[in-house]
């Protein structure tokens, strides 16, 4: 887990970023570390930090403005781990992202035509679309709604200790 929660200044979650992204955020001063990684460290030329786990904003955003990222990782997120076409669930190493409507012949790269796929479906379903393929799509994919992040950002049992003080108990 190298990943960041950032916290609306009101210390509601807002979305998760990498820690990189938080480091940055921190250094422009729009944020402040609330907890930190204890494990992990991170060297610069001159000094060392430890990873920022939980960053706040310092000033409040209002939600509406925090769109969904389009993201290798939120794709995944999005379609919960699992390979679109046989539902197989899988570590991120043996996912791969697929264009339901191949690149290739001009298929977007966005949230409708991005789904998280086995290497072994990819490499199926090549340059063809799931009709000629022959391969049925679990769910027709969509730019999930940031009511949508957060739930699959902040699923408890996949959360790192740090957060749970933050997270929704529901
Ligand atoms: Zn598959």
């Amino acid at each position: 887990m190298q990943q960041t929660l950032l916290l609306n200044a009101s210390y509601e979650p807002l979305s998760v970023i990498s820690w990189q992204r938080a480091m940055t955020m921190w250094c422009l001063k729009k944020v402040e570390v609330i907890a930190e990684y204890d494990e992990r460290q991170i060297h610069s030329a001159s000094s060392t930090f430890r990873m920022p786990s939980v960053v706040r904003l310092l000033q409040y955003v209002r939600r509406r403005y925090v769109g969904v990222r389009f993201s290798r990782q939120n794709i995944y997120a999005r379609d919960s781990h699992q390979c679109q076409y046989c539902g197989r669930k899988a570590p991120q190493v043996e996912l791969t992202l697929d264009h339901v409507f191949p690149k290739s012949r001009g298929g977007r790269t966005s949230w409708e035509n991005i789904v998280a796929c086995c290497v072994q479906c990819n490499r199926k379903k090549g340059g063809l679309t799931p009709k000629e393929a022959r391969m049925k799509l679990l769910k027709t994919p969509i730019k999930p709604s940031h009511h949508n992040q957060l739930d699959m950002s902040f699923n408890r049992s996949r959360a790192p200790h740090e957060w749970l003080d933050f997270l929704p108990t529901k």
